[in-house]
C-alpha cells in the first residue's frame, strides 16, 4: 500500500479497494452519504468527492453513513479519536522537549503518515505546530504571572534562544514576549 493522498484513496474508492476499509473514508457532497472504499454503491465523480480519516469528522460536517456498507460501524472513530487524544496529551505533558513524528507514532500505536494525517484532521494542525502552539499558551502564561525574564522563559519551554523565542511568539500574537510583559505592566 502506499501513502495516502488524494489520488491513491481516489484509486482505492474506483477500484472499491478493501484494504483501505478503515484508514480513509470518501464522502459525496451531492448525496450528502460517506462510504468506505469498498463500497459498491455507484462511484461518485471525481469532483464530489471528498475525503475523511474518521467518519466522526465525516458525520459533523453534515454527512450520513452510507447504509450499504456502514462507514460509520468499521472505521473506529472513537479509537482515532483516543489516539489523536493521546497524542495531543503527550506532547502537552511534554511540550517543553522536542520528539519526532516518529517517537510519537510508535507511542500511540499508529503510522506515522496516518497518526500526521489525522492528528491534522481533527486539530486543524500538525503535531510540531500543537507542540508550538502549547509552547506559546505557556509562555504567555509565565509572561503574564512570573517576573522570569524573557531568556529564562524561552529556556522553561524548551527554546535554547530566546531570539528565536520572540521571533515564534511575534508570529503569533503580533508583538515581541518583551512588549506583551510592558503592556501587561501598563495595563
Ligand atoms: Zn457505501
Amino acid at each position: 500500500m502506499s501513502l495516502l493522498n488524494d489520488s491513491v484513496m481516489w484509486e482505492a474508492v474506483e477500484t472499491c479497494d478493501s484494504n483501505y476499509d478503515g484508514l480513509f473514508l470518501y464522502a459525496v457532497k451531492t448525496t450528502k452519504i460517506f462510504c468506505r472504499p469498498s463500497c459498491k454503491s455507484r462511484p461518485p465523480l471525481r469532483k464530489n468527492t471528498i475525503f475523511f480519516s474518521v467518519s466522526a469528522k465525516a458525520v459533523k460536517e453534515g454527512f450520513r453513513p452510507c447504509k450499504r456498507c456502514r462507514p460509520d460501524l468499521i472505521d473506529a472513530p472513537n479509537d482515532s479519536l483516543v489516539v489523536v487524544e493521546l497524542a495531543k496529551e503527550l506532547i502537552e505533558a511534554r511540550y517543553s522537549s522536542s520528539f519526532t513524528l516518529d517517537e510519537l507514532a510508535k507511542e500511540v500505536g499508529m503510522s506515522k503518515f496516518h497518526l500526521q494525517r489525522l492528528f491534522k484532521e481533527i486539530t486543524d494542525l500538525s503535531p510540531q505546530k500543537y507542540q508550538t502552539r502549547a509552547r506559546m499558551l505557556r509562555s504567555v502564561h509565565l509572561i503574564e504571572n512570573t517576573s522570569d525574564s524573557i531568556t529564562d522563559i524561552a529556556h522553561v519551554i524548551g527554546y535554547k534562544s530566546s531570539a528565536y523565542f520572540s521571533e515564534v511568539f511575534y508570529r503569533y500574537y503580533g508583538c515581541t514576549p518583551t512588549e506583551f510583559r510592558k503592556r501587561r505592566d501598563n495595563q
